[in-house]
């Protein structure tokens, strides 16, 4: 069989289907497989992209049925039972789990995807990295700069990433930067977060969105609720009242959409192109397909639609599994049952918010523990979570985001 995608419900596929009597080619087109909801901490210095990610080979060494491959799916012939990877590589298959996982979104509004910095894969986290770092020593080199907007990042977007990144720049800025750059005023430097609805984290309680907006206050955040952007241009944003917000740095949280390979594949799709699947997440007429993750549209217990979340394409991958494992064995397969484990995010030190199954709110430094032990446990690798949990203790410790390095090759002739 083929998975594609060795994302969280791709790895969670192969790794339930290891045991059985199958061989499985796994596809990603990258070497890694990354830990998302930790890339802003990359983009802003907190860890090195190597912390959360971990090589997709090394997971598998001991696997002799699991064969990695290092390639883009660039087609899909579902009557041929075959997956085409750039390289000119086919791939036969009996069956054919889609775990490609989800890509940005401009919602259609100009300049986004020529101005704003996207933050869904590691390269991207790194060049925003990059981008602010920079922007402070052109600062330093030249003040008049400033008023421009070249130390102002605004943060498209008032869902979690959006909090998360608005929260560990301004301490990024107030704690290390303001070291860094004595000669600079760090105080004119800007964190404004554009969120087009009048909440912060859509889908949490009030309470936590309330708690949110206070926490980003307190720490200097502008925050712009019942803002939509009209544009984004070489100079900053425009807003859909006119005003309009100087800035270098445009950060683009806001929009993702399933992943390209959607398109491929027949049948219904979502509002944001994921594709619509059968109650035991396999496609519409083909029982040999199954899409899971973001790139799939799959249902909760009342039809609710799932959201694009780690957990629903962890227990969607392992679903999968269960039912190619089920159909081996000549048994039927089940419906997809999705076990709501709550949603969490955080605003930064010492502060989070988390909404946990059966009504539990755990907010501030309760809440930043739990955020912390949860993404620690579900970081694929000893070695990353032992680099990260040292990397946490000594900025807890030190307040230092030790990874402020800017990764460019300046090694022009
Ligand atoms: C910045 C950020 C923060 C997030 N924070 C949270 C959070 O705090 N909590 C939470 O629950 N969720 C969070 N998410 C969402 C969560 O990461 C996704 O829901 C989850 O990754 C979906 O898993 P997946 O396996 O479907 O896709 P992914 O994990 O994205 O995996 C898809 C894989 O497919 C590969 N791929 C894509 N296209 C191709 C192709 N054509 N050929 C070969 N390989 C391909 C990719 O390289 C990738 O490895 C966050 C996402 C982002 C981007």
């Amino acid at each position: 069989m083929v998975v594609v995608g060795a994302g969280f419900a791709g790895l969670n596929a192969t790794l339930a289907l290891c045991d059985e009597p199958v061989d499985i080619a796994l596809v990603d087109r990258d070497n890694y497989h990354g830990f998302w909801p930790l890339l802003y901490q990359v983009a802003t210095a907190g860890l090195g992209p190597d912390d959360i990610a971990h090589p997709v080979r090394a997971i598998f060494a001991d696997r002799h049925n699991v064969s990695v491959r290092l390639g883009t799916v660039v087609g899909i012939e579902l009557d041929e039972r075959q997956v085409l990877l750039d390289h000119g590589e086919v791939l036969d298959y009996d069956y054919l789990v889609v775990a490609a996982g989800s890509s940005t979104s401009d919602f259609g509004i100009p300049g986004v995807s020529e101005h704003a910095f996207p933050l869904k894969t590691l390269p991207e986290a790194v060049r925003l990295r990059n981008h602010i770092l920079t922007a402070f020593e052109r600062a330093d080199a030249d003040r008049a700069a400033v008023p421009d907007g070249l130390l102002t990042v605004v943060l498209a977007g008032g869902g979690p990433t959006g909090v998360e990144m608005a929260g560990a720049i301004s301490e990024l800025i107030g704690t290390n930067l303001a070291l860094d750059f004595p000669h600079l005023d760090v105080t004119s430097a800007r964190v404004v977060l554009v969120e087009a609805t009048d909440r912060l984290l859509g889908g949490f309680s009030p309470r936590s969105q309330d708690e949110a907006l206070e926490t980003l206050r307190a720490k200097g955040v502008e925050v712009l609720l019942g803002a939509p952007l009209a544009r984004v241009t070489a100079s900053g944003v425009v807003l859909a009242d006119g005003s309009e917000i100087a800035s270098h740095t445009v950060v683009w949280t806001a929009g993702v959409r399933a992943n390209p390979l959607a398109d491929l594949l027949p049948g219904e799709k979502a509002r944001n192109g994921t594709v619509v699947v059968t109650a035991d997440l396999s496609l519409p007429g083909h029982p040999e397909v199954f899409a899971v993750g973001d790139v799939a549209a799959a249902a909760g217990r009342s039809g609710e639609p799932l959201p694009q979340l780690a957990q629903v394409a962890i227990q969607g991958g392992r679903h999968a599994a269960r039912q190619v494992a089920a159909r081996l064995a000549g048994k039927p397969t089940r419906p997809f049952r999705y076990h709501d484990h709550g949603i969490m995010a955080t605003i930064g030190r010492q502060s989070a918010v988390a909404e946990l199954p059966g009504g539990l709110k755990l907010r501030g430094s309760m809440g930043w523990a739990a955020w912390l032990a949860v993404h620690l446990v579900f970081l694929v690798g000893f070695r990353n979570r032992l680099v990260v949990l040292v990397n946490w203790a000594w900025n807890y410790l030190t307040w230092d985001r030790a990874s402020r390095v800017i990764l460019e090759d300046t090694s022009r002739p």
